[in-house]
């Protein structure tokens, strides 16, 4: 016989870990949960390899209304995700996202802020001179304008956050096991059982697709296509002699980034389309610095001018090419297949609310909380695009 979980998920990193959480710690689900994870060292998920950042300045609301959610869940979570009386620990770094408009992107950053400031954001709208004196060390040229998160946006730690979920479901019952989810067994329109490269097969009651750069690849095991693909985001680290006090998550108007980490720097881009090919492997693309990173940082803040390179690494975003964003909830059929995928490079932030959203979808048959409907696998077929604007 074999085992048999009323709910299977597959991948253990912050996605699949807040889901696993959260089902277990709502009171009207009772079932057996077990966590597949084909790596639990975690060294190559976008969780563990990601820059770790949250922000409210997003465009569309549910996205605001996502990461709103999930900066007072990671404020809350010592207690939260305490064990035993112990509390859970995760830094955050409160230093807030500073974005830069160009005069062609002005009107959008405007119209962005407004979006943010009425569903309850504390976004600060600036312009140049109020920049200049807020950010003395900021070169505005070419800057017509700038949104700065006062509070509520910053950065923490990924795999601390996955440890923390992790610690925490485990305390309340749900099992890990290290293996990957090879096949899925379909009978009247459900998932019934779950095949893994061990050689053994676990029977389910509901299965969640939260297998990060593999979502694809799973979704097509139950018959479901979803426009996910895998595009490879370098980080690159670096220390800079002078002392910036108070330097935000900066985003300048072409979408290259840097924030401090510890003493020093990250920092990083999308690289152009030419140079952004589906991929498998974590080579750096070291040329990305040295091409596009520095001399923008260091046209911007004349103080990047004069750096130290140091290390630098590579991972994997599971971009959504329909419209950038998620892809969350249950499919048509299979009915009880559940989507957690192409987070397009904002998953980590949106892991409290999206593992509470299915907790709630699984045990009620419907979202309580938060509504995330918007996100559903519907919009794909009904060619409805949910377009964010402010992708990173
Ligand atoms: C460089 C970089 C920077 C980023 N910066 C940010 C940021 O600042 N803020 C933010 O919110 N997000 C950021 N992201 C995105 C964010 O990291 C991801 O969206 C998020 O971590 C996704 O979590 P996940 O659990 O869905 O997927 P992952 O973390 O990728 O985990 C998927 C898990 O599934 C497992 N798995 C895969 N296939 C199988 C299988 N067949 N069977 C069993 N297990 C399987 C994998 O081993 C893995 O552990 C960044 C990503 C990268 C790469």
């Amino acid at each position: 016989m074999p085992e048999t979980y009323d709910v299977v998920i597959a991948g253990g990193a912050a996605t699949g870990s807040s889901t696993a959480y959260h089902l277990a710690a709502e009171p009207a689900f009772q079932g057996r949960i077990l966590v597949v994870e084909r790596d639990l060292s975690f060294a190559r998920c976008a969780t563990t390899l990601s820059a770790g950042s949250i922000r409210q300045q997003f465009s569309t609301p549910i996205n605001i209304e996502i990461s709103l959610f999930g900066v007072a869940f990671i404020r809350g979570l010592p207690q939260t995700l305490a064990v035993d009386g112990e509390p859970a620990e995760l830094p955050f770094h409160e230093g807030g996202y500073l974005f830069l408009a160009s005069p062609a992107g002005a009107a959008q950053l405007r119209s962005n802020h407004a979006l943010q400031s009425r569903l309850g954001a504390d976004t600060l709208y600036l312009e140049p001179a109020a920049l200049q004196e807020r950010f003395p060390w900021l070169d505005c040229g070419g800057i017509a304008a700038g949104c700065w998160g006062r509070s509520g946006e910053g950065w923490f730690d990924g795999y601390t956050l996955l440890q923390a979920y992790r610690r925490k479901a485990r305390s309340l019952g749900v099992r890990y096991r290290e293996a990957s989810v090879i096949g899925l067994e379909l009978d009247g329109g459900r998932v019934v059982g779950v095949r893994l490269d061990d050689g053994e097969r676990v029977a389910c009651g509901a299965f969640v697709n939260a297998s990060g750069a593999s979502g694809a690849a799973i979704a097509r095991l139950a018959g479901l296509e979803i426009p996910v693909v895998n595009r490879k985001r370098c980080v690159f680290t670096f220390d800079c002699r002078e002392d910036l006090a108070g330097f935000p998550l900066l985003i300048d108007s072409n979408g290259v980034y840097v924030r401090p980490e510890g003493k020093g720097f990250i920092c990083g881009t999308a690289p152009p389309p030419e140079r952004d090919p589906d991929c498998e492997d974590f080579e750096v693309d070291h040329g990305l610095f040295e091409d596009i990173v520095w001399p923008s940082i260091a046209a911007r803040v004349p103080a990047f001018e004069a750096i130290k390179p140091g290390r630098a690494w590579a991972g994997h975003y599971d971009v959504n090419l329909f419209d950038h964003n998620a892809i969350v909830g249950p499919a048509p059929e299979p009915a009880n297949f559940y989507f957690a995928n192409g987070f397009s490079g904002h998953g980590l932030q949106q892991s409290p609310a999206v593992g509470r959203g299915l907790s709630e979808v699984i045990a009620y048959g419907a979202y309580r909380s938060l509504d995330l409907s918007p996100l559903g696998f519907g919009r794909l077929a009904e060619n409805r695009p949910l377009l964010e604007r402010n992708v990173v």
